[in-house]
């Protein structure tokens, strides 16, 4: 389990988050929402170690602080929002979650490879393998990163708008490895915009709103208490599923 506990995060003279307390365990998904500077990314550079806070966080127990770079790094891999573009084949970015693993040397083991090469097959990405990631599209750009991260094959995976820029079909291949993850006993935190792709995959929502967590709970209570419309201005549409279930979407 991730446990935020009180975390703060100050940047310059703003409070950029403040005081959130949420977890998130193995085999869960948990969407983090909110509107453009509510501190969803700062949120998450707490943990991927970029900024620095205060109030504690714990991954199966332990004060993530109190791990080694390399510890820390097996433990949760993390993809950003904003993407460098190295001069470097897909396949060789891919390998780079295999880091930790690696040692100073850097030589991928023979099952680093296999594990860079299955990665690439389950992405989709085998096709562009040998192209430099600074001449790929921006929507392939983002899923080299996020395979990085799958790479890793750390318990816990934390992607920030990993859908952003994705044309449907790529958007949900992405979903649909964020729940494989899941359904493998993978602990998930991820920033996304749209409200029913959240609806969609989310065991939790935390909504972010100026700095502070508003809601912390199932995709059923953040509906009830009426979020999407209240603080997006969504309005719910109520259709049938192709298995003759009532459903509700929001636009
Ligand atoms: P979100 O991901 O929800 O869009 P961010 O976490 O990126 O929001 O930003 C939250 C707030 O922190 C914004 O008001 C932003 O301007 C501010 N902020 C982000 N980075 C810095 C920084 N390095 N220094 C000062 N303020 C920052």
């Amino acid at each position: 389990m991730i446990q935020f506990n009180n975390v703060s995060v100050r940047l310059g003279r703003q409070n950029v988050v403040e005081n959130v307390s949420f977890c998130v365990d193995r085999g869960e998904i948990c969407v983090i929402l909110g509107k453009n500077g509510s501190g969803k990314t700062t949120l998450l550079k707490a943990i991927s170690s970029n900024a620095p806070y205060t109030g504690c966080i714990m991954a199966d127990g332990r004060d993530i602080s109190a791990l080694g770079r390399r510890e820390r790094a097996a433990t949760i891999a993390f993809m950003a929002q904003n993407l460098p573009s190295p001069p470097v084949s897909v396949e060789r970015l891919v390998s780079f979650g295999r880091r930790p693993y690696t040692g100073i040397s850097g030589i991928l083991s023979p099952e680093d490879k296999l594990i860079t090469h299955q990665v690439l097959r389950q992405t989709g990405l085998e096709h562009i393998s040998e192209k430099r990631v600074d001449r790929i599209s921006g929507g392939e750009k983002r899923k080299a990163f996020f395979a990085m991260m799958l790479c890793r094959q750390s318990p816990y995976i934390l992607a920030d708008e990993p859908t952003a820029n994705l044309d449907v079909i790529h958007a949900k291949s992405i979903l649909e490895m964020l729940a494989e993850r899941k359904a493998a006993g993978d602990g998930v935190i991820t920033v996304l915009h749209d409200i029913n792709q959240a609806l969609e995959i989310a065991d939790k929502i935390l909504l972010m709103d100026s700095g502070h967590a508003v809601f912390f709970g199932s995709p059923r209570q953040f509906c009830e208490k009426n979020f999407p419309f209240s603080h997006f201005g969504m309005e719910r549409l109520e259709c049938t599923g192709s298995d003759g279930k009532k459903q509700f979407i929001y636009r």
